[in-house]
């Protein structure tokens, strides 16, 4: 792709900025920029899209975002080392790209996609990863501010998002993915894509919201997934009994001897609409 968008290779970029990566901030960059495209691609059409993404780093993926067609890109990085490289970016596609320097975890990503329909497509720092899909999940209204979130994960992250009851990777993510989302995995890729290699494959997952998900609150959501699966072996009149045990269950309709791990979302919803 360096040949398609004139911009010069990501590892002379790294180079020359001298961007070695950090480990604190979760760099584990992509210089293939075929793969970039290819978890781009996974957003689907990108004209007349705002695209938003978190932790750029030296602009694998935004190059592949703009030379989709993205209509703009607005990026929040933390690492500061990373402007300049980025700045070269937003000089080729002139107007089009907007750099945020700022932690992701403090940005209000609502009130930066004021325009137009907004995409979410991002190589997420592993330490914050999550935390950034549940805040995307649990906005102030729904259906949220985006159309859709393609994300990079370590591939156990994915395997919660995606997960279903009866599933071992199945917990709180799953339930909070599983009621407000389509959520599935895209395709995985491996530690020796990145530089530095991670110790872990990671996988693309590709959420596209549920318009009308099971009216729910979302405190009650969280307080039952929390304590169901706080205790996940246990049966359920135990581990949800500082929530009103066996009476909660019997009022939703469900088993008080069954697990956390076997209720569906929807049973999760009945579970905390009877709380
Ligand atoms: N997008 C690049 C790629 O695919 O090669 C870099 C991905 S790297 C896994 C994660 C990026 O997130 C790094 O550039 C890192 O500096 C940045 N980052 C780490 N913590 C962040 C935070 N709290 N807010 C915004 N960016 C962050």
């Amino acid at each position: 792709m360096a040949a398609l968008d004139g911009l010069p290779p990501l590892r002379e970029v790294i180079q020359r900025h001298g961007l070695d990566a950090r480990k604190a901030l979760g760099q584990n960059f992509l210089l293939d920029l075929n793969l970039t495209q290819k978890v781009a691609r996974t957003a689907g059409a990108l004209q007349d899209v705002t695209v938003l993404e978190v932790g750029p780093g030296p602009g694998g993926l935004t190059r592949a975002i703009l030379a989709l067609g993205a209509k703009k890109v607005i990026a929040v990085e933390r690492d500061a080392r990373c402007l300049p490289a980025l700045a070269e970016i937003a000089d080729h596609y002139a107007g089009r790209l907007e750099v945020i320097e700022g932690d992701a975890l403090k940005i209000d990503f609502e009130e930066l996609a004021s325009e137009g329909p907004v995409k979410i497509i991002a190589n997420l720092p592993y330490n914050v990863g999550t935390q950034l899909l549940v805040n995307w999940l649990l906005p102030k209204t729904w259906p949220p501010f985006w159309q859709s979130l393609t994300l990079m994960f370590q591939k156990e992250v994915g395997e919660r998002i995606v997960a279903s009851e009866d599933d071992d990777h199945y917990g709180r993510l799953g339930v909070l993915a599983g009621w407000r989302t389509h959520a599935r995995m895209a395709f995985d890729i491996p530690p020796q894509a990145f530089t530095p290699p991670p110790k872990v494959t990671s996988t693309v997952v590709h959420l596209t919201p549920n318009e009308n998900p099971i009216p729910c609150s979302v405190a009650n959501l969280e307080k039952v997934t929390q304590a169901a699966f706080g205790q996940r072996r246990k049966m359920l009149r135990q581990s949800l009994k500082p929530l009103g045990g066996e009476g909660l269950l019997t009022k939703a309709g469900i088993d008080p001897a069954r697990r956390a791990e076997t209720l569906s979302v929807e049973e999760f919803c009945r579970v905390a609409n009877s709380l």
